[in-house]
């Protein structure tokens, strides 16, 4: 009975570190345990420094962009660590990284509120991550791969794939075209982590280098929406720029590229007007269900 006790104090202990991570407080940035605080010097976001680039195209390249639309009318705008919505597992992108051939899988796509990479020292409004995973999960070093969009608010021009993907609103939205916002484009890469804990060092960042816009009215709306759901995303939710230490980030320049895979998106569309997604009641991401098997194992161990 004795060693019931202990084990169930252990286990409620056990279940109030995890909450504590979860609860990912931005104003507490330093109190982030795990690879976040230890570091192996490949942590992101980085301040990206325009005359010290490498400019390498050798480094990355875009191979075929191939995701499916997505019809599914379960996606919509939510809460976890940041916005984003569910895991999509949706389609795949081909990307050649260091003469290596990869193949990911997008999982979902997120905002912070101020962009997360600054560059030159200057952090923009917005940046949205759409993140990837690679589809041989063995290989730890390179399991996602994030295509970062720095956008910044000016005039009453919406965004039109904010738009598409319920930014504006934050309602259920369908008939989303990843593909009309994931294009050749010249980006910058470097080798960094995720930017919320465990802060895994296992990303390839691909940061889009054309800064794009979006209304003023569809940051205000974010800024209302995500600094009202809790105290701890007040200032925003963008984890502080870290040293870039060795690293290099390089500067890869695909542009004029984009006619052919504009062509490639058409036929695509087209290819996917009758596809129904299969991840409907794909749930809403990995945190949620951490948190629904906590809360299960709480109630179990209570019983
Ligand atoms: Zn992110």
């Amino acid at each position: 009975m004795y060693k019931l006790i202990m084990y169930s104090y252990k286990f409620i202990i056990f279940i109030i570190y995890i909450y504590f991570i979860l609860s990912l407080d931005y104003n507490a940035q330093n109190s982030w345990t795990g690879v976040c605080a230890s570091g192996l010097k490949m942590q992101s976001p980085i301040n990206i420094e325009t005359s010290k680039l490498e400019k390498d195209n050798s480094k990355f390249s875009f191979e075929s962009i191939d995701y499916t639309t997505i019809t599914s009318t379960s996606i919509s705008f939510q809460h976890e660590y940041s916005v984003s919505t569910p895991d999509l597992d949706n389609g795949n992108i081909k990307v050649k990284i260091n003469g290596t051939d990869f193949t990911y899988k997008l999982k979902n796509i997120h905002f912070h509120l101020n962009s997360e990479h600054s560059i030159d020292g200057k952090l923009y409004d917005i940046e949205m991550h759409v993140v990837h995973e690679n589809t041989n999960s063995n290989d730890e070093q390179n399991l996602h791969m994030v295509i970062g969009y720095i956008f910044k608010a000016e005039g009453d021009t919406d965004n039109e794939f904010l738009k598409s993907i319920g930014f504006n609103t934050g309602v259920t939205v369908s008939n989303v075209q990843v593909q009309n916002i994931v294009k050749k484009e010249n980006v910058y890469y470097y080798k960094g982590g995720l930017t919320t804990p465990p802060c895994t060092e296992d990303v390839n960042w691909v940061v889009v280098q054309d800064i794009k816009t979006m209304s003023t009215s569809q940051l205000a709306a974010f800024k209302t929406y995500i600094t009202s759901l809790d105290s701890a995303y007040a200032n925003g939710n963008n984890r502080n720029v870290q040293q870039l230490y060795d690293r290099k980030v390089y500067k890869v320049d695909l542009e004029g590229e984009n006619e052919d895979q504009e062509g490639e998106n058409e036929d695509q569309e087209s290819e996917n007007e009758d596809q129904e997604s299969e991840n409907e009641d794909q749930g809403n991401g990995n945190y949620l269900k951490i948190h629904t098997i906590l809360i299960s194992l709480f109630i179990v161990i209570l019983i």
